[in-house]
């Protein structure tokens, strides 16, 4: 799938490269452009960069260290300490763009990206259209508009009447809209999905008041510490990255049998899957900030998977019907990539692009993503890797 075909290449051309979405990865990418002399225009739906870090819950701090996690050309600030708050990154991204003086229009959303038809008078391109009737033609396409882009709910049966009775005081809401514990203080939440951040906003709940906490598990997650003895979880992510899946499952299991307690009295057992099976399937592993010391004291009840509602009630798959007051569904996000690049036939069955980083499809040579894969050794270390692989591709095709 991927173009290493040299005569389909971008041409040297006068247009910009646009780069779709001001996060970590779309700032990265736009500076390594620069770095390498390509003009870069980020174009920006909402009204700064990082806008995916301004929504994040209060509590949040990044999984991966500061020094893994700073994008080129500006390492992040002792001052910002080992984990990263949500804040300090929003800072972070903003210095970011003002330092290397990033050329970003904000305001603008990127609703389609088409190419520019062969033979046109003014050489390949793609043309983007976007708010406001814009139409602009670049000579290379970055898509950065991230991986967790629309909020997910699973289509579970009775959710839309969930709630709506009178008299009923149910919500249900996806764990984006969740942002500190103060509106469930004493109340009975359930929190849906053990991902990370399902299990940081049980956790965050239990230590903000709230006075029930249920975590409901369809698949029982890898844990991880996030850090053994000073030595940080992702290093042995990035050691992994390149080692043979089955060859990461064997060492994983043991080490975990050592540094982790047993839950599976609580409902929590060891997975009978790999860990790093699972990641590639999508399922990165569940950093423990305190899941496993609220699930064995039992400040945290696991219980089965959601099937659905039914009469103000939640109906789980072990059959149990519970009547919390509040439903948290941290059951992820989609990419939201069709209508954007759909009709170029360049997203797999799961709405993924078919190639990352310097690889372009081969049916439409100049349109990168960046962003998209959900790897073991950290996903902004990553970005960092792809911008300047992507600045090094789009650079060599322009011939600067
Ligand atoms: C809760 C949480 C915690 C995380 N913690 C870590 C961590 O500890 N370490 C780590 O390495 N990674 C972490 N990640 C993963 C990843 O690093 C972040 O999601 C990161 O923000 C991804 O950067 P991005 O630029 O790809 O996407 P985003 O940050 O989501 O940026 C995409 C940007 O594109 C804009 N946009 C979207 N669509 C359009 C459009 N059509 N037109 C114009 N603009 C558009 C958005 O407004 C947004 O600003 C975490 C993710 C989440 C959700």
């Amino acid at each position: 799938m991927a173009d290493s075909d040299t005569r389909t290449a971008v041409q040297p051309s006068d247009r910009p490269v646009y780069v779709v979405g001001g996060g970590p990865g779309g700032l990265a990418t736009a500076y390594a452009l620069r770095a390498r002399g390509v003009r870069a225009v980020v174009l920006e739906r909402s009204e700064g960069v990082g806008a995916s870090w301004r929504r994040h819950y209060d509590r949040l701090h990044l999984h991966t260290t500061r020094r893994l996690s700073a994008l080129p050309g500006l390492p992040m600030p002792r001052r910002f300490g080992r984990w990263v708050s949500r804040d300090d990154v929003v800072r972070y991204l903003e210095k970011y763009a003002e330092h290397h003086d990033l050329e970003i229009v904000t305001g603008v959303e990127v609703s389609r990206i088409e190419r520019v038809p062969d033979g046109s008078a003014d050489g390949p391109g793609w043309l983007l259209r976007a708010t406001g009737g814009r139409e602009l033609t670049g000579s290379a396409v970055v898509v950065a508009t991230g991986y967790n882009h629309t909020p997910r709910i699973p289509d579970w049966p009775g959710r839309t009447e969930y709630g709506r009775d009178e008299g009923e005081h149910r919500e249900l809401v996806h764990a984006s809209a969740y942002r500190n514990p103060g509106p469930y203080a004493g109340r009975d939440v359930l929190v849906v999905g053990v991902g990370n951040t399902g299990a940081e906003i049980a956790v965050d709940l239990v230590e903000g008041g709230a006075g029930r906490v249920r975590l409901s598990v369809r698949t029982v997650p890898h844990i991880v510490r996030r850090s053994t003895a000073g030595w940080a979880a992702q290093y042995t992510g990035v050691l992994c990255r390149r080692l043979p899946v089955a060859l990461v499952d064997r060492l994983a299991g043991p080490l975990a049998k050592v540094s982790l307690p047993d839950l599976s009295a609580q409902g929590l057992p060891r997975p009978d899957t790999g860990l790093y099976s699972r990641v590639r399937e999508g399922a990165i592993p569940v950093q423990d900030v305190g899941l496993i010391d609220a699930v064995r004291t039992g400040r945290v009840e696991i219980v089965a998977a959601v099937e659905g509602f039914e009469d103000g009630k939640v109906v789980l798959a072990d059959g149990s019907r519970i009547a919390p007051d509040a439903v948290i569904a941290a059951t992820g996000y989609s990419r939201g990539l069709e209508d954007l690049v759909g009709h170029l036939g360049v997203l797999d069955s799961r709405g993924k692009p078919v190639v990352h980083g310097p690889r372009t499809p081969a049916d439409a040579p100049g349109l990168y993503f960046t962003g998209f894969t959900n790897p073991i050794s950290g996903m902004l270390r990553e970005l960092a890797i792809d911008a300047e692989r992507i600045a090094k591709a789009i650079a060599a095709k322009h011939g600067a």
